[in-house]
Order: structure tokens, then C-alpha cells, then sequence
């Protein structure tokens, strides 16, 4: 689909963003996509108190009512997933099956959040007096502040929005500067299955509708407000350990709470008992995919020593297949990197790759498929050490291989990074699996068997630890994370027994 379809499908007419002084363009070929105005931090400030005044109300509406708005999202998601997967590989240029999956994993977190908005529970704790019960409840925070990224431009704001709305907070997001098209469009979806919504429940809409949900275009100033805001009582913030530094020490400053996904440095270990055609097919995956730049691509492969030369043999006749071009051309593997400062970045950690011994196998260099845009073809580099180019996220697709020898020292090498994020083995031996998912295994949020370090489903829980921020979204129980635990005590007895034994007669 061309721009000026996807926007009529999407907002009604082919050029809604025709005014604004900041421009959007495609990485795929330079085309510019729209023009609008970034919001102001005034603005941000504004649309933080109606968010909060629409908070007041939607925390009275009963759970699954909520859950309801967050069907008719997923319906308005399954009617325009086309527009919208394309629109994700204009605008973020991966390439259409992963802008269609972008799509697909917010359909998925949807029905989770419906399912969800009946298991909001909390349990029953057996008290230590006679004729007393407790019990925790989970109450809505407020206003949930939502930082993106640009290379998963809707689907984290899925992961957030859903489980926020049910658990019966109000939102404001602050997109990506390089990708706020998308926003715009999955907001008009939300104003949609709202209208819906409203439509079908007994509600103060006046009250709730727009403050509900806003969308703020910008940059970091506008991140900044969020961040320093004291009504905004929960911040999801996604994007680069540089990024998580500042947001993060923002929010505790004013005791509020920060949810960080940044950076991966992402590893896999091979084993001597690997299928290695299976192994080959995940690395190349997780490590060319999206053009390297998934929070999770594998960016470090912990080799042992026997299976080393056979193991790079085949990546690198693989490596001379992938294509590399359009994202929209189904043959493409291989999509552009975002800017040039993205190609730049690339060009920098090869040559610092180098300077300290290692050896670009192959890959690295600029591609011109398409005019204006920056394509690089995905690098294997062969390193004699884990070095400091290691130890750095570099948001490209370069894969650096190390070997091992004993198992201890690969997952030594494996831990001995700042980041946390995403981790795999691929063994057949069952002890090392299971020492690798072990406490003294792998140290990442998530731990993978035979599976590469991407592609990870809405069911778990998503996030990883040190630099990586130690946040959790989606799946499992971190619908808790947009909640306020309380702790109630019930006594239905005639007396009035103090825990511990205490006296305090009068
Ligand atoms: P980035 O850090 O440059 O920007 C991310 C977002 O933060 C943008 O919206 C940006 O405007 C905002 N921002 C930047 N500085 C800010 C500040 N000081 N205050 C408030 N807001 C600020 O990251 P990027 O280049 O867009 O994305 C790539 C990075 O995101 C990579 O490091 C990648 O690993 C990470 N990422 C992590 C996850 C995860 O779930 N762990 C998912 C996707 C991307």
C-alpha cells in the first residue's frame, strides 16, 4: 500500500499531515510521509490534567466495562491491520510481515486485556487474630505516562495502553519523534472503538472523552514533562539505557514510578550438541532481523571452539543470501536503518571493532537498493576478546562471535555486559539448558532454549534487568505495575485484639 491509501484507510483522506514544522519522512526512500506540529510543553501540561480529570471518572467504571472499550480496539486493529502494517513499515521501515506482526502482537495484547479486565484479583490473607480477615484490592493509579521508541512504534504502546485502560488508568503518550504518523493512527483507532463504546454504555463520555487518551508529538522536552509530572504516578518508558538514565532518576525523584525498557546487549551461547541448522536459522533471525534493530537482536554469539569454523561457515554463506532492499518487496529479509546516523553508528563500532582486533567476516557496508535511503548489509565480525564495541548496544545489524571452551566461561562471558535483556542457549543437553536457565545461569529477563533472543509473545512478561531497566510489560502479572496495591484488615468480631500480642489496656 502507497502512503496516500494507507492514510485513507486509515484518517479518511491520502494527505491529512499537510502542515507543521516538523517533518516526517521515510527511511525507505526519503519520501516525506507529513508535516504537523510537535506539541509544546504547555500543551503536555494541559493534556495531563484533563487526563486526570478523565482519570477521576474512568476509575469508577467497573473492570470489565473497561475491558470492553479495549474489544472494540481490537476489532477497530483487525479491520486496519493492512493500513496500519503498512503504515509501520513506511514510517520505522521494517519490513511488511513484521509491520503486519507489529500489528498482529497489539490484536493478541487486546484480547489479553479483555480476558484480564475479569482477573484483576487480588488474595485473601489468613490473620493472626481471632475473627479478623485480610485482603488486598488493586486500585487504579491515574494518569499512565507512555514513552515509545521509534522501531516498535505501536506495539509497546499496545502492551501499555491496554493494560492501563483496563486497570482503569487514563494515558498520555509521547511517540517517537522519528515515527509519530503511527501514534496518530492508533489514536484515531482508539477515538473510533470509543465512539463504539460510548455508544453501547451508560457513561459520562463529555467527562472521559478526549482526556482519556492523548497523544503528544515531540521530543525529549515533551518526555521530560511527563517524566517530571507528579500526575502522571506511572511512566512507561522505552528507549535507549541513556534515555532510561534521566527519565528514571526524573520520576523517583518525585516518588513516582517508572516501568523502563531500554537497551539490550542480547547473547546466544552454541553448544557442541546444538542442531546447528536449527541454531543458524534462529541467529540469523534474531541477529539480521529488523535490521538489527530490535531491543532484543542478537548481538553477541558465544561460540564453543569445536563447532566454531563449521558454524561460520554457514552463517556467512546464509549472510551472502539475505537481501537486502524495499521493505514493501516480499523477498526482502532486510529493511533500511533509520537515518544516517543510524548508518553512521554502524561504520563507527566496525571500525572500533577492528582497531581492536577483530575481523569483519562480512557485511557492514552501504547498499543503494533504493534511492535515499540507508541500507547496510548485515556484518559477522570474529573477535578475540570480548572487548569494549561489546559492551555497547550499537542499534545496527552487527553480529560479533567469540568462542568457548568451558561452559563456565560462556556464561561468564554472557553475564559480562551492562545490559539484561534477552538471552538463548541452543544445546541438546539437558544440564546445560537447565544450568542456563538457572540462578547462576543467564541474568536476563528472558532466557530462551533452542529459540533465538527476538520474537517474544504478549503471554510473558517482557523486560529484562541492569541497564535494561528492570521494567516488565505485557503478559504474566504486570498488569500490577499500572496499579496501587492496598492492604485491608477486617475485623467482624466484638473485641479489638492489637497484632503481636501487643497490650494497650485503658
Ligand atoms: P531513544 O532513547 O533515542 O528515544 C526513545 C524515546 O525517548 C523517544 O520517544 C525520545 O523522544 C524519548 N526521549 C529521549 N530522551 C529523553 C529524555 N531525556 N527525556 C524524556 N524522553 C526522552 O531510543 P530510540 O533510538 O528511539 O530507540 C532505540 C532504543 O530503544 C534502543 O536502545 C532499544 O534497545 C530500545 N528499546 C527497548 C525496548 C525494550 O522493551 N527494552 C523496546 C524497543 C526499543
Amino acid at each position: 500500500m502507497q502512503p496516500a491509501d494507507i492514510f485513507t484507510a486509515l484518517f479518511g483522506e491520502p494527505a491529512p499531515f499537510a502542515s507543521g514544522s516538523q517533518q516526517v519522512h521515510s527511511p525507505i526512500d526519503g519520501t516525506l510521509l507529513g508535516s504537523l506540529e510537535p506539541a509544546s510543553p504547555p500543551v503536555a501540561q494541559q493534556a495531563i490534567a484533563h487526563a486526570h480529570a478523565a482519570f477521576l471518572q474512568w476509575r469508577t467504571v467497573p473492570p470489565p466495562v473497561r475491558g470492553e472499550l479495549v474489544r472494540e480496539l481490537g476489532l477497530q486493529l483487525r479491520a486496519h491491520k493492512p493500513a496500519l502494517g503498512a503504515l509501520v513499515t513506511w514510517e520505522s521501515g521494517k519490513i511488511l510481515s513484521e509491520g503486519l506482526g507489529e500489528v498482529q502482537e497489539m490484536i493478541d495484547i487486546c484480547d489479553f486485556a479483555v480476558g484480564l479486565s475479569r482477573q484483576l484479583y487480588g488474595c485473601t490473607i489468613a490473620s493472626e487474630r481471632t475473627a479478623h480477615r485480610m485482603m488486598e484490592t488493586w486500585h487504579p493509579l491515574g494518569v499512565t505516562g507512555i514513552i515509545t521508541a521509534f522501531n516498535f512504534p505501536v506495539a509497546v504502546w499496545a502492551w501499555n495502553a491496554t493494560l492501563a485502560l483496563v486497570c482503569g488508568n487514563s494515558i498520555v503518550w509521547k511517540p517517537s519523534e522519528k515515527t509519530p504518523l503511527t501514534a496518530l493512527a492508533c489514536s484515531r483507532l482508539l477515538e473510533r472503538a470509543w465512539a463504539a463504546f460510548a455508544a453501547q454504555h451508560d457513561l459520562p463520555a463529555a467527562q472521559l472523552w478526549p482526556g482519556l487518551h492523548a497523544v503528544l508529538p515531540g521530543g525529549a522536552e515533551i518526555g521530560a514533562v511527563l517524566a517530571q509530572s507528579p500526575q502522571v504516578p506511572v511512566l512507561s518508558a522505552t528507549g535507549s539505557s541513556r534515555m532510561g538514565q534521566q527519565v528514571g532518576a526524573q520520576v523517583a525523584a518525585r516518588f513516582g514510578r517508572s516501568i523502563l525498557e531500554l537497551g539490550g546487549n542480547n547473547a546466544m551461547i552454541v553448544t557442541p550438541s546444538a542442531d546447528l541448522e536449527l541454531a543458524a536459522r534462529a541467529i540469523t533471525f534474531s541477529a539480521a532481523g529488523t535490521a538489527g534493530q530490535r531491543c532484543t537482536t542478537l548481538r553477541r554469539l558465544i561460540v564453543h571452539r569445536d563447532i566454531s569454523v563449521q558454524l561460520t561457515a554457514r552463517l556467512q554463506h546464509i549472510y551472502a543470501s539475505i537481501q537486502v532492499g524495499h521493505p514493501l518487496d516480499p523477498a526482502t529479509l532486510v529493511g533500511p536503518l533509520i537515518d544516517a546516523e543510524a548508518f553512521d553508528a554502524m561504520q563507527a563500532a566496525l571500525a572500533q571493532a577492528r582497531r581492536e582486533g577483530g575481523e569483519v567476516l562480512c557485511g557492514g557496508t552501504r547498499r543503494t537498493p533504493v534511492a535515499g535511503g540507508w541500507y547496510a548489509a548485515p556484518a559477522l565480525v570474529r573477535m578475540p576478546a570480548q572487548t569494549a564495541v561489546m559492551q555497547r548496544e550499537t542499534f545496527a545489524p552487527i553480529l560479533y562471535l567469540l568462542e568457548y571452551d568451558a561452559f563456565e566461561t560462556a556464561i561468564a562471558l554472557h553475564n559480562a555486559v551492562p545490559q539484561g535483556l534477552s538471552s538463548a542457549i541452543f544445546t541438546r543437553d539437558m544440564q546445560e539448558a537447565e544450568r542456563f536457565m538457572s540462578s547462576a545461569g543467564s541474568d536476563c529477563g528472558i532466557a530462551n532454549v533452542n529459540i533465538g533472543t527476538s520474537g517474544a509473545e504478549i503471554g510473558g512478561a517482557f523486560g529484562g534487568e541492569k541497564a535494561t531497566g528492570g521494567g516488565r510489560e505485557a503478559g504474566s502479572d504486570a498488569w500490577r505495575s499500572y496499579m496501587r496495591r492496598a492492604t485491608n484488615t477486617i475485623n467482624y468480631g466484638d473485641s479489638l485484639p492489637l497484632a503481636q500480642g501487643v497490650r494497650f489496656d485503658f
